[in-house]
């Protein structure tokens, strides 16, 4: 029996973290789940939008499922995402983004995986206004070469794992001399220390182009935290949106695994959501968890389902009548 912690979230979290969850147990894969709030729904209950019980849930479980949690836009309370991230120290932000027969998008047979390092940089909430008439303000983005070092060995070591060819380092070392020039130099560095992994890198402007040229020309790809961020939305969008993009947040004591998507309120509450890469982002925690056939046994079913095309949201088909739900009995029917 695993134990997991459970963070439905808001917005469309709660509807399709409820599918990828019965996905799980339809798998037959034994999970106890401790079910906690965070985000908005805490801020209701608890006044509190990351509650003690939700640290202490992932100090035992050491493994959450976490649906997409609404952060409040230039102002209000700071991002339980981020805060849960700086928690646990998940410095490390894995999202494969690859295509799916079936699913209409500009390229076929995309496979790349942006390794985003997720604690440092200008996420980490050194902000400020510089005096009270708020006439100007600062964000202050620390690199370290620690944290520098540990994400780009995580990529290579992934690399390694996962039969991948090449990594890709991408900066703005050009600007930025000393967090870029730093991030850059560590990983010339390391790279050198893999010899069978094809190692280059490119200056973050050149590297959007060239994801939308041709992102089959990359492989791993690793960059720091706001780069990162941006690039992950870019490659799911390369694929065919946001739906279809699972994340894992890893650190040494803990991981949490999500959809890269927010918590769309645009569409909150109609049913139209696609639990897809939430659904994804289960089978990457089962892989986590040691349960590898469980979670090829998901991927499978969830290529069948957007490769059969008849029951897909509207974001895939859009004249789909198919919701939420209706994909998630499927997903589960296609598992038999
Ligand atoms: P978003 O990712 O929520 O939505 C962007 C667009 O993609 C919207 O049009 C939405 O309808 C669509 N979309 C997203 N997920 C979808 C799905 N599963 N199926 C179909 N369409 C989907 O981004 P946003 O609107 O910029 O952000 C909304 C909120 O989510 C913000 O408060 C933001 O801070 C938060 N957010 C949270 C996380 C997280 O929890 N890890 C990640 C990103 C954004």
């Amino acid at each position: 029996m695993h134990m997991v912690t459970l963070i439905p979230g808001d917005g469309i979290g709660p509807s399709i973290a409820d599918v990828a969850v019965r996905v799980i147990e339809a798998t037959g894969v034994k999970v106890q789940w401790e079910r906690v709030e965070a985000g908005m729904v805490a801020i209701d209950r608890y006044k509190d939008p990351l509650p003690q019980e939700v640290i202490e849930s992932i100090k035992r479980t050491r493994v959450a499922l976490k649906g997409p949690l609404t952060t409040p836009v230039g102002s209000g309370f700071r991002s339980v995402n981020v805060a849960l991230r700086k928690e646990f120290d998940l410095y490390s932000n894995v999202r494969p983004a690859r295509s799916f027969d079936g699913v209409p998008s500009r390229y076929r047979e995309v496979d790349l995986v942006i390794v985003r390092e997720n604690t440092e940089e200008f996420y980490a909430g050194i902000e400020h206004f510089i005096d009270p008439s708020r006439s100007a303000a600062e964000t202050i983005g620390v690199v370290t070469r620690s944290g520098s070092e540990r994400i780009i060995r995580y990529a290579y070591e992934y690399a390694r794992a996962h039969g991948r060819k090449k990594v890709t380092t991408v900066h703005k070392a050009n600007i930025l001399k000393y967090t870029g020039g730093l991030f850059l130099e560590v990983a010339r560095a390391v790279g050198a220390e893999y010899p069978d992994i094809t190692s280059n890198d490119r200056i973050i402007d050149n590297m959007a182009m060239q994801m939308v040229l041709d992102p089959h020309q990359f492989d791993v790809v690793v960059t720091t935290n706001l780069f990162g961020d941006i690039l992950s939305d870019l490659a799911s969008g390369l694929v065919g949106g946001l739906g279809l993009a699972p994340g894992a947040n890893i650190g040494y004591n803990a991981a949490i695994f999500e959809a890269v998507h927010g918590s769309a309120p645009d569409i909150a509450g109609k049913n139209l959501a696609n639990p897809s890469a939430i659904v994804l982002a289960g089978a990457l925690l089962l892989r986590h968890l040691n349960e590898p056939d469980a979670a090829g046994r998901i991927e499978r079913a969830v290529s069948r389902v957007l490769k059969e095309g008849k029951f897909v949201t509207r974001d895939i088909n859009p004249g789909s009548p198919v919701g939420t739900a209706e994909m998630g009995e499927e997903i589960i029917r296609q598992l038999a």
